[in-house]
């Protein structure tokens, strides 16, 4: 295969041909670094220039206001699983609250419950993560270390539309999978991070943005990669990061404020995308079975099943003959699953919105 498809993973995700582009023309010799950036020190000035603007490009998309730092970290989205609770519960007294929508906030629960007290304040196994609570759940324990959500399961495909009330309690939010797909109160967060590889940049680099004084709760006694003060006191410079995520998640970010807009105008693209597959599964309900409550259905990553494992693997198969490719969802929920981050073109989903209507047609199921 030479000829780029229309690329549905989940992650590692398409990135903007643009960025790919810039990429490829500066993999050589990177302008004024006389090196490509694979071969660039970590603290010369050239390198120092790209990481200061990334943040500052971050910055301005989130509008992130001064009191919170932007670190640049290693070990993806499941080392932040035991980082939040390493640094955030340290000496803590009554249970972190988690509210759990799928399975990454399941995970992130049994990592925390590693190093202290961490309790499920909602739960939505029982009806295999379909829903999320109520938008009006009263708020839990105020003396709370935090409270930790999931704004987007990227396997069974709900999102908040808004963040859940958590009072005065800090809020922490793993945004692994929409983050950068629309605009953020920020203020609203003690903590988001987000691992790159869905909607940001490559594998290899999450983005952590911290409140200031959520550094001050680790006790000295961590091991100094995994203390977030030690990152933000060194800029992110605390050990080798990696350097070309940081680029890249650099010019991603000057994409979305250059070449799209903003993250408002970002947002509205990526409703109408996702309006034009949920709308094919709200017409044919009874073939393309929507995994998703209706009003928790994540602009990002859309999962359906077909009524039986033989046409599912039909559709997955001529899908792939127009190009449409990796939409199996994840082992354990099965079903198809269209991940159409940021990057993914409207092309892209217009095709397999028309290759749905077909398929739909073909087995007697017409408008
Ligand atoms: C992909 C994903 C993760 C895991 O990320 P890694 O970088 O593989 O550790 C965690 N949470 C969410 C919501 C994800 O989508």
């Amino acid at each position: 295969m030479t000829e780029r498809v229309y690329n549905f993973s989940p992650g590692p995700a398409v990135l903007p041909l643009p960025v790919l582009e810039q990429v490829s023309r500066d993999m050589i010799c990177l302008p004024g670094a006389g090196c490509s950036i694979l071969e660039l020190g970590h603290r010369t000035s050239t390198f120092r220039e790209i990481l200061s603007q990334a943040q500052h490009d971050l910055r301005r998309l989130l509008q992130i206001p001064d009191n919170y730092q932007i670190l640049f970290l290693q070990g993806g989205s499941r080392l932040q699983f035991s980082m939040v609770p390493l640094n955030l519960l340290s000496g803590a007294s009554c249970p972190a609250e988690y509210i759990v929508t799928g399975s990454w906030g399941s995970k992130a629960l049994v990592e925390a419950r590693r190093m202290g007290p961490a309790e499920a304040v909602w739960e939505g196994g029982d009806t295999n993560y379909d829903r999320l609570p109520p938008p009006d759940s009263p708020t839990g324990n105020p003396a709370a270390p935090y409270v930790y959500f999931t704004s987007n399961e990227t396997i069974q495909g709900v999102q908040f539309a808004r963040e859940p009330n958590a009072g005065n309690v800090p809020l922490v939010c793993d945004a692994s999978s929409d983050f950068l797909s629309r605009p953020l109160d920020l203020q609203q967060y003690g903590m988001i991070f987000a691992c790159a590889q869905k909607n940001a940049g490559p594998a290899g680099v999450t983005v952590v943005i911290i409140r200031n004084d959520l550094l001050q709760r680790d006790t000295d006694q961590l091991p100094g990669y995994l203390s977030y003060r030690n990152h933000a006191q060194e800029d992110s410079l605390y050990n080798t990061p990696t350097t070309f995520g940081v680029y890249v998640v650099g010019l991603v970010s000057r994409w979305l404020l250059e070449d799209i807009g903003g993250l408002d105008k970002m947002d509205a693209i990526n409703r109408q995308k996702a309006k034009m597959l949920y709308d094919v599964l709200d017409q044919f309900p009874d073939f393309y079975r929507g995994h998703a409550m209706p009003e928790c259905r994540s602009q990002m990553n859309v999962t359906f099943r077909l009524p039986s494992n033989e046409l599912q693997e039909d559709f997955l198969r001529e899908a792939e003959q127009r190009q449409l490719h990796n939409l199996k969802c994840h082992r354990s929920v099965g079903g198809v699953r269209a991940s159409i981050y940021n990057a993914m073109p409207a092309e892209g989903v217009t095709e397999l919105r028309d290759c749905m209507l077909e398929f739909a047609a073909q087995h007697g199921h017409s408008i």
